[in-house]
């Protein structure tokens, strides 16, 4: 056989399986990037309300003979800030069982469901939430939809936008969730006449932890997830999230969800 073919054969497979080789480490640094961005993200997040805390609980301790007023009112903050931290915890859990379902896609619990019931139900449960800032909230179901869906998964992604279009709404405002569906997929509408979303703003707002507005989002109880939560639930049903908005005027986010589950 001609050896100097070989020779030339086995380098420019080295040379292949070298790059194929960096190629593969840099998809894996960048994997690992984006890891440790979450891990340090989520560690920064699930600090902010136990330095609250911590504070809270030193001054009450350096105090003496602190009033039974102050004691009241100091404990009521850290309440407010072991919720959080509740909340906080609860999205994570959600984003990880959603990870969880996007690499194995047996975890979807899918039924046939009524997804005029599935809406009304997450509105009965925000109604009264809505109702705190005289914000109404007006359901339109357009026709009757049964869609293939993981109820669970998908009633999240609903609420969260829906909770969303309240928390980020003005006194006396509205929240209009509209249900429609075509033949091949059902449609799922959330417009709000909020404080809106700047345009630079937009393409962010899926990302895990990203806030327009940090300081206002924690101040309302916002964890910087539920958008992710709710991304990721409609992907896996192969549907999509699209959002519009106008800032100061409102934001309307739409779902779109085939009919039929494909796995
Ligand atoms: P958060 O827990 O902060 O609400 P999300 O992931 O649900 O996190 O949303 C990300 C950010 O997108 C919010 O902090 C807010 O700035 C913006 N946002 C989401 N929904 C709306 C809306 N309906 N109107 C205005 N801004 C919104």
């Amino acid at each position: 056989y001609d050896d100097n073919y070989l020779h030339e054969n086995t380098y420019t497979e080295t040379i292949e399986l070298s790059e194929a080789f960096n190629k593969m480490s840099g998809r894996m640094k960048t994997l690992d990037d984006s890891k440790n961005e979450f891990v340090s993200n989520v560690s920064h997040e699930l600090k902010t309300p136990l330095t609250s805390m911590k504070v809270l609980a030193d001054s009450l301790l350096l105090q003496e003979d602190a009033p039974v007023e102050l004691y009241k009112e100091f404990m009521g903050d850290m309440s407010e800030e072991i919720e959080r931290e509740n909340k906080i915890i609860n999205d994570l859990l959600s984003l990880v069982k959603m990870d969880k379902t996007a690499n194995n896609a047996n975890t979807m619990n899918i039924k046939s469901e009524n997804m005029n019931e599935l809406v009304e139900k997450i509105l009965k449960r925000l109604r009264p939430i809505a109702a705190t800032r005289n914000i109404e909230l007006v359901y339109e179901s357009i026709r009757p939809v049964t869609a293939e869906v993981d109820e669970m998964k998908i009633s999240l992604a609903i609420s969260n936008l829906v909770e969303n279009a309240i928390k980020y709404n003005k006194d006396n405002g509205w929240v209009h969730v509209t249900l429609n569906a075509d033949h091949k997929n059902c449609y799922i509408e959330v417009a709000d006449s909020g404080i809106g979303i700047p345009a630079e703003a937009q393409e962010h707002i899926f990302e895990r932890f990203y806030r327009v507005d940090k300081s206002h989002s924690r101040e309302i109880g916002g964890t910087g997830l539920g958008l992710a939560i709710a991304r990721s639930a409609v992907v896996m049903h192969r549907g999509a999230i699209k959002v519009f908005s106008q800032p100061s005027e409102g934001t309307t986010f739409t779902v779109r969800i085939p009919l039929n589950y494909v796995s």
